[in-house]
């Protein structure tokens, strides 16, 4: 009996590229979407875009383009990354969509009917420079728990405590550098706290829906029974916001919780506008259609919580199943910039180009389970070369010349009493369970140990003597052409995990594209073969190593984290006007020397000025009054080179004589930033 399935992967943020970590997930999705096709079930898959939001729009300002063009142009970026990747889905679409607008309008409007939003006044803070509430990623200060400095909003990166942006010491503002205020706002809420909530999750969470691991964490979120630890949940942000206004509520916006994830919706509102589905088949309560959401572990509390509150209470139906999975290491560590291992999908294409290794590998390591996964880079090649090389595509390379050579493409009778022996050893049904359960890692153990039989029937039959032998033709057809049937076999099973190879080997054998319903048919004989042409090679570590050393290369000056957001800082395009033309002689006439800052100190009285003393090699240092105390602790200049203007006239100041200036660069971007000689520059040398 045909299911009828709607699968979702979670909505990649259109903020930065595509990384082998996402592609956990949306080649784990499209391996389990394509066997459920395979299977003859409607199986639809969507996803899209998530678009909206400050760092969007802040993003997008910085770039010099509209929030639109931005999203428009990493939308393309994301598509094709997931193409190359042979993600197939069924609509790709983004949040910035008349479709998603219209459903997140719905499950607000038919929330705020039943009584479950709530508009409160909150504090938060805001940038008085900038005119707008800044998101806790936004704020900036001293850590309240280890003092580092220039910490986010929402947790420190040196000690990884958790706390509020009010607890920061010292907060700034990321985008202008200024100093928050706290101000009121009303915010609108959704009443996950109401007990009608809390009645539906426990009830929900139980009921089979989650991974056990997964049900066991809900536990605790909810805590007991009649514990009520569950809160209400901020749906609103105030202009300016990229996203979609709240219709009764001018200059609020709705806030990513009501926005993404109805992102599932609005995708595959678009599917069935374009292919005639009826959407409520698949979202009214009660529909028998099964709903599917792909998710990381790290957003299985909204997914698990929120989410199915949300839809039940919006009078649509609720997933019957999440399927969370663990986060993706590389040679056992966190992806890492400084290591190179820290890999965009389009790194690994432009490296290593076959992205079918890379979903092989992982359907290697999948389980099911929401345990982390480990790509190990020796392991890899060795795992490609020799299970998929060495044993699977093997047996077509040892069988398929013979065929063509000595019987014009022609297959003969296969083996009955070997394809029974076969038939008996393994079992299609268990590879299918397998699948069906993500236990991918199983199925690919089973599917290769059919590999290794195959390999042991050639091997035992040993073809190549045969060819040499007078009167054994028919047997050396036979062998060949049990062999390719096995081939064929395989390749079914695999053809979830490795799509585009299976279509070569389809055009190969010259066969239908293969549905789980063709195993163990023997090919027929007299069925004409397409000469054999190299299917795969071996993955030569260079090619690893060598996307290893460029991506270390590109991103070694980067930070660990958060580098779309400070690459984008690095973006800013309007400069100053270039000053009128001089010549040599008016250059020669500045008398620039390397300085050392002997002392730096605070000036009783003055808000922007430091007091510095700088070396220049000469019998007393002098004093100079810099306007930089916006930008640097004098503790940390002190011992610091720096370069200063030794023959500008003393000028005399309320605080003292000035004798020089240091030099600095600033923009229209906020910060300012004296500049240092390299390694090795000594007090007094000229700069020419
Ligand atoms: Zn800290």
């Amino acid at each position: 009996m045909s299911r009828k399935i709607l699968v979702t992967s979670a909505l990649p943020y259109a903020n930065g590229s595509i990384h082998l970590g996402h592609l956990v997930e949306y080649i784990q999705t499209d391996i389990w979407v394509r066997f459920q096709k395979l299977r003859g079930h409607i199986c639809h898959y969507v996803c899209a875009d998530d678009t909206h939001g400050t760092p969007i729009m802040l993003r997008a300002e910085k770039e010099g383009v509209t929030p639109e063009q931005l999203i428009a142009r990493v939308w393309q970026e994301h598509f094709d990354d997931f193409s190359a990747f042979h993600i197939r889905f069924d609509n790709y679409g983004s949040t910035n969509s008349p479709e998603n607008r219209a459903c997140a309008e719905t499950i607000y409007r038919r929330l705020r009917e039943r009584g479950l939003i709530e508009v409160r006044s909150i504090e938060q803070f805001y940038d008085p420079v900038k005119q707008m509430f800044l998101p806790d990623r936004f704020i900036k200060g001293e850590c309240p728990k280890c003092h580092a400095k220039d910490q986010y909003g929402d947790n420190c990166e040196a000690c990884g405590a958790a706390y509020a942006p009010t607890d920061l010491i010292e907060p700034f503002s990321a985008v202008s550098g200024a100093k928050p205020e706290l101000r009121n706002s009303d915010h609108y809420f959704f009443k996950l706290s109401a007990d009608t909530c809390q009645q539906f999750l426990r009830q929900w969470t139980r009921s089979g829906t989650l991974q056990a691991e997964a049900a066991n964490k809900m536990q605790e979120w909810l805590g007991a029974e009649g514990e009520n630890k569950l809160t209400d949940w901020d749906i609103s942000r105030d202009a300016p916001y990229f996203g979609f206004e709240i219709p009764d509520a001018p200059g609020k916006y709705f806030y990513v919780w009501l926005d993404a994830p109805v992102g599932y919706m609005g995708s595959f509102k678009q599917l069935c506008a374009r292919t005639g589905i009826e959407f409520d088949d698949y979202w009214k309560q009660g529909s028998d259609a099964e709903l599917y959401h792909f998710i990381g572990k790290d957003i299985l509390y909204f997914h698990a919580l929120f989410w199915p509150a949300e839809l039940h209470h919006a009078g649509f139906r609720t997933p019957t199943k999440l399927f969370a999975h663990g986060f993706l290491t590389v040679n056992g560590e966190k992806m890492s910039k400084s290591r190179g291992t820290f890999i965009t999908a389009r790194s690994y294409v432009d490296h290593i180009k076959n992205t079918e290794y890379l979903r092989y590998y992982y359907a290697a390591k999948l389980n099911g389970t929401m345990e982390d996964i480990d790509l190990n880079l020796e392991d890899f090649v060795a795992k490609v070369n020799s299970d998929l090389i060495g044993k699977y595509i093997n047996i077509a390379s040892r069988c398929a010349g013979f065929i063509s050579r000595k019987f014009d493409g022609k297959l003969g009778t296969c083996n009955v009493a070997a394809t029974a022996e076969f038939k008996a050893t393994f079992d299609g049904n268990e590879i299918a369970r397998c699948f069906e359960e993500r236990d991918f890692s199983r199925a690919l153990r089973e599917i290769m140990r059919l590999a290794d039989v195959a390999n042991q029937y050639i091997a035992e039959k040993a073809p190549w003597t045969m060819a040499k032998q007078e009167g054994r033709e028919t047997e050396l057809q036979e062998v060949c052409s049990t062999a390719l049937t096995l081939f064929r076999d395989l390749t079914l099973y695999l053809k979830p995990v490795l799509p585009e190879l299976a279509a070569q080997v389809e055009q190969f054998l010259n066969l239908a594209p293969l549905t789980w319903s063709d195993t163990w048919q023997p090919l027929p004989a007299g069925h004409s073969i397409n000469n054999y042409q190299h299917l795969a090679t071996r993955l030569d570590p260079k090619l690893i190593d060598a996307m290893i050393a460029a991506n270390q290369e590109s991103l070694k000056n980067m930070t660990e984290n958060h580098s779309e957001q400070r690459h984008a800082e690095h973006q800013q395009k309007v400069i100053e006007p270039i000053a009128e033309t001089i010549n040599i002689d008016d250059f020669g006439k500045l008398d620039l020397r390397v300085a050392r800052i002997a002392n730096a100190e605070h000036v009783e009285g003055a808000a922007k000025l430091l007091k510095l003393t700088l070396d220049i090699g000469e019998e007393n240092p002098r004093t100079v009054f810099a306007g930089i105390k916006s930008a640097y602790d004098p503790e940390k200049l002190k011992g610091r080179m720096t370069v200063m203007v030794a023959n500008l006239a003393p000028r005399k100041m309320k605080f003292g004589l000035s004798e020089g200036m240091v030099l600095a660069a600033s923009g229209s971007e906020p910060g300012l930033f004296i500049l240092s000689p390299d390694d090795g520059a000594q007090p007094g040398m000229r700069i020419k």
